[in-house]
């Protein structure tokens, strides 16, 4: 009956069942708050409760794939539906403390402990093209690696060498670079990163059409 089924309002909570809640950040716009203690390992959040998938080959997740988190599950990609809080909203940082989980809906699970009211953070980032300040981080972790993005220059795809068998050759500078980025992807254990970005360097030396912005 729809009486019965009514809510009560107007009293006031004694404690609430979600274990996060969404507000402002000082990293940016509205992050996810722990509201309890999360150890590695627990699923902090659903990534998108109100979600929709396109194909991956549909522009229109190109599209999003530039302005805001998507998430790529199988051959289609999530896009989260913006007037619903979730996992989405969580912010990147350079040492984070929870990781993104593509399969099935989507998740954010936790890697480091996180203490209640502590910011849930990610990593997340774009391979950008000529464009070095393109997402600048505020994230303050000590380790903070001040942008978001890992920028390629048409100057770093001269330092690309594509071998008639296939094999890739870089030289210096761009080589020093990346095996930096490497050992810091290392670190935070996003090793997978590395594909983005080799592939993106691949299809900008071999001069290949494609999305400018290639996210991770
Ligand atoms: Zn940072």
């Amino acid at each position: 009956m729809a009486k019965a089924a009514k809510k009560k309002h107007g009293a006031k909570a004694m404690f609430s069942l979600s274990p996060v809640e969404f507000r402002d950040s000082a990293i940016a716009g509205r992050g996810v708050f722990a509201r309890r203690r999360f150890e590695p390992g627990d699923v902090v959040v659903p990534y998108a409760p109100g979600q929709r998938r396109v194909d991956a080959r549909d522009p229109e997740a190109a599209a999003a794939a530039e302005t805001r988190l998507t998430l790529l599950s199988g051959g289609a990609v999530i896009i989260p539906d913006t007037s619903v809080p979730g996992g989405w909203l969580c912010n990147h940082s350079c040492a984070p403390n929870a990781a993104l989980y593509s399969d099935g809906e989507g998740r954010i699970q936790c890697v480091r402990p996180i203490a209640p009211g502590q910011e849930v953070t990610i990593f997340y980032g774009w391979v950008s093209r000529n464009e070095p300040a393109r997402d600048p981080c505020l994230c303050g972790a000590a380790g903070c690696r001040g942008y978001i993005n890992f920028d390629l220059s048409d100057e770093d795809a001269k330092c690309v060498t594509i071998l008639p068998d296939n094999e890739v050759v870089v030289s210096q500078p761009l080589r020093g670079r990346l095996l930096e980025y490497e050992r810091f992807l290392h670190s935070i254990d996003q090793d997978q990163v590395q594909e983005t970005i080799a592939t993106t360097l691949v299809r900008i030396a071999l001069r290949r059409p494609g999305s400018a912005v290639l996210g991770y």
